[in-house]
């Protein structure tokens, strides 16, 4: 049963997607947003953030929370509920969720992306037992511990960097010989005496009892293996879409990252997609903003 029609949903609360919407209820739109899980997207587990649009210093949490709260001061409908599906058989847009249809004259797709696993042994009967995703909530937990970070990204170095404020000895492992991560995380990371690098390196197998302690590695270079004693375990190796939900008609990468034109819009007239979702994103919290407002402005520029 159809519920309401907005001009605008939103698909997403992180950063971008209350951006996005907070941009659209300035202008007059009647704008709703739906979250799967809890607002603030991949930013929430930021203690700093490094280019906030916000006060200096800010956390990942007061930039979402103010928005938020600018976005209820604005009338924008915030429903907590995922959304299974995206149709779009016929003027409104269809918005699917377990239980309603929500219509729409214009959606913007900002449901950001998640952090991959490697799907190792060991990964999942850790999960919580040692391996996370979450330097900044777990890393207290290993204070003068042993942890292993993967991965050779920005991600990777700048949590292994959080990590090493806590932790006695962080053992990077990149399955490469160069980083990918940014020059900047880089030369902090070499300079770290608290991080040791491990190239050519991969994970095999997460070891434990009731807890992480240790992982079987191997250097792919000279296929020689070896294990790191260590009690936390975390992966920073990229990351996945959140598109599933959308129809065929919108056009992704081999990824699933949502392929988008110019003005940011889909295959799909009337859908633009912004931020972590949207393939050739850069991944700095700028450029969501900058993406999120764009989308906005196009999607207003449509409706008027
Ligand atoms: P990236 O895709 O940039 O890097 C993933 C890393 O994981 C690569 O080094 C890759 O290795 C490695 N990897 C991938 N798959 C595997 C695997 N199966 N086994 C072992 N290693 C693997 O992801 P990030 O999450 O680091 O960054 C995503 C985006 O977010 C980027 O655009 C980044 O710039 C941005 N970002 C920005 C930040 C900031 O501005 N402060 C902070 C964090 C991220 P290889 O290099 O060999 O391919």
């Amino acid at each position: 049963m159809t519920q309401t029609t907005y001009d605008l949903i939103v698909i997403g609360e992180g950063v971008t997607g209350l951006t996005a919407a907070n941009r659209a209820a300035r202008d007059g739109l009647a704008v709703a947003t739906f979250e799967a899980e809890l607002f603030g997207g991949l930013v929430i587990n930021v203690n700093e953030l490094e280019d906030s649009p916000v006060a200096e210093h800010a956390s990942g949490v007061d930039l979402a929370s103010s928005l938020v709260q600018a976005n209820a001061d604005l009338g924008v409908r915030s429903i907590n509920e995922p959304v299974t599906a995206l149709a779009a058989d016929g003027a409104p847009l269809q918005v699917q969720t377990a239980g309603a249809t929500h219509a729409a004259r214009a959606v913007i797709v900002a449901s950001g992306a998640r952090l991959k696993r490697l799907g190792i042994p060991g990964e999942a009967e850790f999960e919580h037992r040692g391996v996370s995703q979450c330097a900044d909530c777990d890393g207290p937990l290993y204070k003068d511990e042993e942890v292993v970070v993967v991965g050779g990204g920005d991600s990777a170095l700048q949590e292994a960097l959080v990590l090493a404020h806590f932790c006695r000895k962080v053992h990077l492992l990149h399955r490469g010989d160069r980083f990918r991560a940014r020059q900047h995380f880089a030369d902090r990371v070499r300079a770290n005496d608290r991080v040791s690098v491990l190239w050519n390196t991969v994970a095999e197998e997460i070891l434990g009892g009731e807890g992480v302690q240790k992982v079987r590695v191997r250097n792919t270079a000279d296929g020689s293996r070896a294990e790191i004693r260590c009690a936390g375990f975390f992966a920073y190796i990229g990351l996945a879409p959140n598109s599933g939900f959308l129809p065929q008609s919108i056009a992704r990468d081999p990824q699933g990252f949502v392929l988008t034109d110019g003005s940011l819009e889909t295959a799909l007239k009337g859908v633009w997609a912004a931020g972590a979702v949207r393939a050739g994103y850069s991944g700095l919290l700028s450029d969501a903003v900058r993406e999120a407002e764009t989308a906005a402005a196009e999607a207003l520029a449509r409706l008027k």
